[in-house]
Order: structure tokens, then sequence, then C-alpha cells
């Protein structure tokens, strides 16, 4: 039996297990993909202490090796069911079952999908979730970036490298993303590197074997534009991936996890940190600083359990 086992290995999950690990417990991390989570996916990134501008895989690469070099475990594989109720804590997986102590949901989040028609018949074949994953496939290609946060003004920065224009599709003509990289976005527009397409939503994706155009309505006017394209890159936030915990788990309304100051869900020896908890902040360092915090509790939560 593990002390702890962790689902997810972004940020939050990682340094979970480094804090876990530095205090002598057995940790096993069970991650889907590849570590790093949302920030193995990020360009550069600019609001990590301690780095100027570090490349979010690096990033992750740095943070899993840590990890690694103190012990941890890892298995790829997906859970099908948590029976999380019990003292003893069990994760069933594709692999196998596995029991623990505590129990760190670090679940991150999904991509949202614009739920226009034709959508998933697209999704490999013109429709990305992922600029960093997919960019490299539209070298010299014109391509549209949906969004106004700044996932989507990332994703342009990345992409003004690789392909030949960019057309940043929002539906206001104001932007959640930071202004500073606006600033650097406005730059490309000058020299027609990108186009805003501002107060508009997309309503048709067109093309048979692959995306070739998509549609855009402006909400003002309500006019139609078709916009011939090879990618479109879909970046309208995230939601959190908590369906098997449903029905145990106490979420918010926009299904995050809700905890205390501490990390504690409402089950004992059950602790939610990083994107999957209802927050305001979604970043790195608040993260990292989720695992930290349920490290600590956890260390102190096992010893009072099972050898108090
Ligand atoms: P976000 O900040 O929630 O932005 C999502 C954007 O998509 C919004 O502009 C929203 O429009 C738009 N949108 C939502 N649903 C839509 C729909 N159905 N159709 C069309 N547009 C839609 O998400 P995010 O950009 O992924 O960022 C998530 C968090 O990560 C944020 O806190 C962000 O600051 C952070 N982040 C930080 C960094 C960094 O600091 N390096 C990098 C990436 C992300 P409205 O504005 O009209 O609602």
């Amino acid at each position: 039996m593990y002390d702890i086992i962790i689902i997810g290995g972004g940020p939050a999950g990682l340094t979970a297990s480094i804090y876990a690990l530095r205090a002598k417990k057995s940790v096993l991390l069970i991650e889907r993909y590849a570590p790093g989570g949302q920030v193995a996916q990020t360009g550069k990134i600019e609001n990590y202490p301690g780095f100027k501008s570090i490349d979010g895989l690096e990033l992750s690469n740095l943070m899993f090796e840590q990890a690694s070099d103190l012990g941890l475990e890892t298995i790829y594989t997906d859970v099908i069911k948590y029976d999380l109720l019990g003292k003893v804590k069990k994760v069933e997986t594709y692999d196998g079952t596995f029991e623990c102590k505590a129990v760190v949901l670090a679940l991150g989040a999904v991509a949202r999908q614009l739920d226009v028609e034709n959508e998933k018949k697209f999704i490999g074949k013109g429709i990305s979730y992922c600029a960093t994953c997919d960019g490299n496939f539209f070298k010299d290609k014109n391509v549209a970036v949906v969004g106004g946060g700044n996932t989507s003004f990332e994703d342009c920065l990345y992409l003004a490298d690789i392909v030949s224009k960019i057309y940043l599709i929002h539906r206001r003509d104001e932007f959640r993303g930071d202004k500073h990289t606006l600033l650097k976005l406005k730059e490309f527009e000058k020299v027609g590197k990108i186009e805003f397409v501002l107060n508009s939503v997309v309503k048709a994706l067109n093309g048979e074997d692959k995306l070739i155009s998509v549609v855009v309505e402006n909400k003002i006017d309500k006019t139609l534009r078709e916009i011939p394209v090879d990618g479109l890159f879909v970046a309208i936030g995230r939601r959190p991936d908590t369906s098997l915990i449903q029905d145990i788990i106490t979420l918010d309304e926009n299904g995050y996890i809700i905890t205390d100051e501490n990390m504690r869900t409402n089950i004992d020896g059950v602790y939610a940190v990083g994107d999957v908890r209802q927050k305001r902040l979604r970043q790195i360092v608040t993260a990292c600083s989720d695992g930290a915090i349920s490290a600590v509790d956890i260390i102190d939560y096992i010893s009072k359990t099972f050898w108090g």
C-alpha cells in the first residue's frame, strides 16, 4: 500500500509529490498522458518566479525530474473507478487497482469545445485544442484561433513563428488576456501577421475530409464571413474533468471540487489541488502552492489516522 496516490502529473500533483517524498512518504503518481499537464503544452512562461522566461515543457520536465529523483513512482494509465470512502483508499485503473492512505486529486481540466456542427469530425483534421502540440502541422498556412484569454494569446504568439497568417476570433471586443501580451499581438497585427476578428462567433466549419474554412457571424451586425483556413485552434477555456467522482465529492455548480484551505475535500484523506479546485486564480504558482499545502496536511493526516 502506498502512503499517497496522486492522480494527475501537472505542477500541483508534482509539487505535492515532492513535498511528500521529502517527508519520506511513498507516492504513486497516476498520469494519463505525460507529466506536466497543461503546462507541458504551454509555450513560453514568463510569470513563474525564478525564471524570466521558460518553455512549459522544460519546466514540466524539471519538476518531474525533481520528483522522480526523490523516488516518485509513475504509471501512465487511466483511472476507471475510485473507492475513497474507507480508511484505505482504492484507485482502479486499466493497469490494476492500487491502495493508499490518502489520495490527491490533481485532475486539472480539459479543453472546452465550441459545440459547432462538424467540430468532432475535424479534430486532428484541422481542429486542435493545443497550439504547441499541433502548430507545426500548419507551417506557412492560414489558421484561426478562437478565444480571448491568455491561452488564445499564447497560442497566437507561438503560431506567429510558424504559420502564414492568424485570424484571432473573439466573441467580444475586449479581452481577458494580459494587456502586456495584447500589445505584442498588436505588433503582429501591424505587419499583417494577425487579424483580429472581434465580436464574432464561429457558426460553421466547412470541408469534406479536412477543414477548409470557418464561417463567423458578427454579433453586432449579424453579417456572415467565410474565412479560408487550414487550421482552427480552439482556446476558449477549460472545464474540470470530475465526472468519476461527482457522486461522492462536493463540487461547485461548474464541476470544480470544493476544498478547505488545506486542500481537504468533504472526504477524509481525499485532497484536491490545482485547476480542478474551485478557486479564483489558476496559475502554475497557485497549483504548486496547493500541492505543497496538501502534502503537509496529508503527512499529519496519515500519522494521526494510521498510527495515532
Ligand atoms: P479563459 O481565461 O477562461 O478565457 C477563455 C476565453 O474564451 C474568454 O475570452 C471567453 O470569452 C472565450 N470563450 C469562452 N467560451 C466561449 C465560447 N463558447 N465561444 C467563444 N468564446 C468563448 O481561459 P484560458 O485563456 O484558457 O485561461 C485559463 C486560465 O489560465 C486563466 O486564468 C489564464 O490567465 C491562465 N493562463 C495563464 C497563462 C500565463 O500566465 N502564462 C497562460 C495561459 C493561461 P469571454 O471573455 O467573452 O468570456
